[in-house]
């Protein structure tokens, strides 16, 4: 298999300096899909070089903000010229769905969009009064300069869109790490952006590991801002790494996220139907690799009997198989570590005291289901509590935890009950109530009756340890902005502050 040159640096596409190679595995059944450049140290620092030079000497920090708008609608349509290409690479590398492929696609194509029309209704400034008409007095709003971009392996282009369109749309240039284990569609998105015309430098990728990588980025005296996405443990490690070279940091960490039921959700057929769909929804899409998945339901104790053996039917009679095959629902975890991980925090909750209700075991091969895959069937415990590490960590795989409470108050405290605090919903046939709850969820983005939605002109992120900094909407341009007051005397004369 040839290797593909997968470290852009200074305009250049080129193998690492070292010639180290990486496999890329198909996770539908663990063959190698592509072999990419393996960067290190050396590479990351000349992608550093590149990126400094490109913001200090180049033009595009200074460019007209309508040719940077025009520059991003450019990569926008030709995302949705590639958009079958990229669907397919996306879905072989994570093991997702083509269908989720192109869906991740088209909301690539509108966060590019966004922040171009973001950008482009903006004022040049806010002036503000300094209390005298002989002083002009404006706030201004600039690059911030080289940008350190790392990205998670579940939503490869995704997460990589939510950073890089902001980061050119506010004329800075910068450096994406991709996961190790997903690079392709995020190669494929700079080859995008520098058909799109951005200048040499503006636009680099080195693909390559965190250690020595996203580390290197982290600590690179010549980064201005480090943005990652990632899990918690490598987050803070590397946001230290970033905050100790006084960066800006800006940090999309993980989630256990709540799905609150009220039995009054459930009072219809209709509601009812609606509810369960959702929480195997909320649950399993993407076989619960996501960082918003509604992984503890809490459901009030008086429907949850029905309310669990109606959601574990529709659970086992998920489709699983190669994300590429027709009729297929959900694909294989990311890798045999996944695998193993999601396997673990199953035994450690059985042992605990949990009740099995379906799933627990890997699937065994079938017409649409490769032997040698990393596939794990859609898993419901029952009977978890707080003490439970199920309960209380980020599983990132198929597995739904069931909580029960009698009351609102319960509820709430419930699905605040988490370091984490991301993503929840609560579903009620009651819209006081539900509002009420809302409002008490102490979460970045809360759902009422339903799940998973997000929209680019709102704001994404995370309370507690979720994050620091939001993505997406107008918080998530000014992220990538230094601010600067312009004070302006229109009539210089001497302040005689000192006498001589
Ligand atoms: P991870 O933390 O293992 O890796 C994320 C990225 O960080 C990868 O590119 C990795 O190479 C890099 N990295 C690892 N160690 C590093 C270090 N010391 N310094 C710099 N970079 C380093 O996460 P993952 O397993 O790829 O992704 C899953 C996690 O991402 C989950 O916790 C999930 O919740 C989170 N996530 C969060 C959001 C969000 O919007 N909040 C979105 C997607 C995923």
């Amino acid at each position: 298999m040839s290797v593909l040159e997968s470290i852009h640096v200074g305009g250049e596409w080129r193998a690492a300096t070292s010639g180290e190679t990486r496999e890329i595995l198909d996770p539908a059944d663990a063959t190698p899909l592509a072999v990419v450049a393996e960067g290190g140290t050396e590479d990351t620092d000349a992608a550093v070089a590149a990126a400094r030079r490109a913001f200090d000497e180049g033009e595009w920090p200074h460019t007209p903000t309508a040719e940077r708008a025009a520059l991003l609608r450019r990569v926008a349509d030709l995302l949705q010229r590639d958009r079958e290409e990229i669907a397919l690479v996306e879905s072989r590398d994570t093991g997702k769905t083509l269908e989720e492929g192109r869906v991740d696609v088209d909301d690539v194509t509108a966060a590019f969009r966004y922040f171009a029309d973001l950008v482009m209704n903006e004022s040049g400034g806010r002036v503000v009064d300094a209390g005298s008409a002989d002083v002009h007095s404006v706030v201004v709003h600039e690059p911030v300069g080289v940008c350190a971009l790392i990205t998670p392996w579940n939503y490869p282009l995704l997460q990589a869109s939510w950073k890089v369109a902001p980061a050119l749309a506010a004329g800075n240039t910068f450096v994406i790490k991709p996961s190790e284990i997903t690079p392709l569609s995020t190669v494929h998105l700079v080859k995008l952006v520098a058909e799109a015309g951005a200048p040499a430098g503006v636009a680099n990728i080195v693909t390559g590991a965190g250690l020595p990588v996203g580390q290197r980025l982290a600590e690179h005296p010549d980064v201005d801002l480090f943005s990652f996405t990632g899990g918690l443990a490598s987050g803070t490690k590397a946001g230290a790494a970033a905050v100790a070279g006084a960066k800006k940091v800006a940090l999309e960490l993980g989630g256990k996220n709540p799905n609150v039921v009220f039995a009054d959700a459930c009072g219809t057929e209709e509601g009812f139907d609606a509810a369960v769909d959702q929480a195997l929804n909320a649950a399993f899409i993407h076989s619960g690799q996501v960082c918003s998945a509604g992984a503890r339901l809490i459901v009030e104790e008086s429907v949850k009997d029905r309310f669990v053996a109606e959601l574990a039917d529709r659970a086992r009679k998920i489709r699983l198989g190669r994300g590429t095959e027709d009729g297929v629902e959900c694909g294989p975890l990311v890798s045999r570590q996944q695998l193993e991980k999601v396997e673990a925090y199953v035994a450690s909750a059985l042992a605990e005291g949990a009740e099995l209700v379906c799933g627990g075991e890997r699937p065994g091969p079938s017409g649409v289901r490769p032997a040698g895959g990393y596939f794990y069937a859609p898993t419901v415990l029952d009977r978890c509590h707080r003490g439970m590490r199920v309960i209380r960590e980020e599983t990132f795989g198929p597995i739904l935890t069931v909580e029960t409470f009698r009351t609102e108050d319960e509820a709430v405290a419930l699905a605040n009950d988490t370091e984490y605090g991301l993503a929840g919903a609560v579903f009620s046939g009651d819209t006081a109530r539900a509002r009420r709850v809302a409002a008490r969820l102490r979460h970045g983005t809360v759902w009422i009756n339903d799940f998973h939605p997000y929209l680019p002109q709102a704001e994404w992120g995370g309370f507690g340890k979720s994050g620091i900094g939001r993505e997406l909407g107008p918080h998530g341009l000014a992220e990538y902005r230094e601010t600067k007051h312009v004070y302006e005397n229109l009539r210089p004369a001497p302040v005689r502050w000192f006498a001589g």
